[in-house]
Order: C-alpha cells, then sequence, then structure tokens
C-alpha cells in the first residue's frame, strides 16, 4: 500500500491490487475517505493509519458502485457510506453484486477475510450537488457514467484535487463495463475536462494521482481512443503505454459492448 500526500488536506492511499485508489479529504478537523484499497491487510491498517495523520474519516463515500471502490466499510463499519443517487438504485437493483464480486475476486487471488462485506447505511446523494466538508468547504458532486451505468466524481476545490472514479487512469483504458456505454463516457469526459482545468491534482480510480496537463493528456487519448472504437471497433489502438495483455481484453469487452 502506498501513501501519498497530495496536498495538506488530502491523503491519496493505493491499494496493491489494481493500484486501487482511496482519498481521504479534509477540512476544518473533518475528514471524509473517497473509495477503498482491497486487501484485508490494507483495510485493518487504514484506522490507524489516517487516525495518526490526523485525516480520522467521519463518513465515507464510493466513487461507483463496483465492488473494488465500496470497501471502506470492511475498516470502518460504524460509518455512513454516501453514494450518488445513480449508484444508490443500482445498489438496490442487484443488492448482493458487491459481495458476489468481492468473493470471486477474494476466491481468485486466495484472500480470505474475518467477514463478510455488508454496507449498511447508505446515504445517497443528490449529483450533481454538494456536500459540506467541516465548516467552511463543500465538495462538489459531478455525474459520471459511461464506464457504468452509475458514477460520480469529487471535486474538492479547497485543496484543487479532482477525484473521478474509474476516467483518467495512466495505467487502465477506458472501460465500457457492464451498463455503461460510449455516448455516456464521452460525456462524462467532456463533462470532466473543464474541472480538471481548474486543479492541481486528479487521482484516477486506479493508478498514480496525476498533474493538471498528464490528466489532461490521458483525456484527450481517452477522446480519441473511443471515437477510434466506435469508428474501427477491434481495430482501435490502444492508447500508448497501456496497450498490455490485460488492457486488450478489456478492449476486446469494449468492442463486444459497442
Ligand atoms: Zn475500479
Amino acid at each position: 500500500m502506498r501513501v501519498v500526500s497530495v496536498h495538506s488536506d488530502a491523503l491519496v492511499v493505493t491499494s496493491r491490487l489494481w493500484q486501487t485508489n482511496a482519498v481521504a479529504l479534509r477540512s476544518g478537523g473533518e475528514a471524509m475517505l473517497v473509495d477503498s484499497p482491497y486487501f484485508p491487510d490494507e483495510l485493518g491498517a487504514l484506522p490507524a493509519l489516517l487516525a495518526d495523520s490526523g485525516f480520522e474519516p467521519a463518513a465515507l463515500l464510493a466513487t461507483h458502485a463496483d465492488f473494488d471502490h465500496l470497501l471502506g466499510r470492511l475498516a470502518f463499519p460504524s460509518l455512513s457510506l454516501g453514494v450518488g443517487q445513480t449508484t444508490l438504485e443500482r445498489l438496490h437493483r442487484d443488492p448482493g453484486e458487491a459481495q458476489r464480486e468481492l468473493r470471486d475476486h477474494d476466491a481468485e487471488h486466495y484472500v480470505t477475510r474475518d467477514g463478510p462485506l455488508a454496507l449498511g447505511q447508505l446515504q445517497g446523494l443528490p449529483v450533481p450537488g454538494k456536500l459540506g466538508l467541516g465548516e467552511e468547504v463543500e465538495l462538489e458532486l459531478h455525474p459520471a457514467e459511461g464506464h457504468t451505468s452509475d458514477g460520480m466524481a469529487v471535486f474538492a476545490s479547497h485543496c484543487g484535487v479532482l477525484c473521478v472514479g474509474d476516467y483518467l487512469s495512466g495505467v487502465e483504458i477506458p472501460w465500457i463495463s457492464t451498463g455503461g456505454s460510449v455516448d455516456e463516457y464521452q460525456a462524462t469526459l467532456a463533462r470532466l475536462a473543464p474541472l480538471v482545468e481548474r486543479v492541481d491534482v486528479v487521482v484516477p480510480g486506479h493508478g498514480s494521482p496525476h498533474a493538471r496537463d498528464v490528466a489532461l493528456r490521458i483525456l484527450d487519448e481517452d477522446v480519441d481512443y473511443l471515437d477510434a472504437l466506435e469508428r474501427s471497433g477491434d481495430a482501435a489502438p490502444l492508447p500508448t503505454g497501456r496497450d498490455t495483455k490485460a488492457q486488450r481484453s478489456i478492449h476486446e469487452g469494449n468492442v463486444a459492448a459497442l
């Protein structure tokens, strides 16, 4: 697990699996945790790590309902989990999906846990909308669908950080997963572009946090990839640096989803 301070009020914790990022945001003595790492030892270390660095969270947020972003409650079972309305709808539509996916991936990686995932108290948040953090700061919540049918980006203007969920990754190509679509993905990229212009750091769901100019370059590459995917299907070239066997298999899934 890698821990990087990207601002005095923003700490990024990166899991050993898929470089999944959890982001602790803080203002006025209050902190929230966006998304989660995967492994039990990482989740077990999180409460002390965040408390020791002054980021003990008062609430959890998840950018979308894919199971690898929902594990915060394994580390903080008493905290409520805030999700966008589309994510709440998806969780209600298929209440066992996250638990099933977690079980399957745990089995694949030979991971055992003390207990099952209980999502507990879920709080649906209006998106677009605002969410208070401490006395003086409001986080902006922006819709981010296309990877799946749900999603939100969390914009923390007080520290110049944008948490986008599964977009703008330097290690993963645009992934049209179940419920997602190329059109909605492109609309999300168009919506994210002006937000990226306003921040110093973009934290994707997977991979290193980026400076603004790097995030804008990835955004351009992702727009080009999706254009080529719609035009040429399987023949679309993968973005430079992300043309690996694992990303090829995501690409094949994207072609099938067209
Ligand atoms: Zn993910």
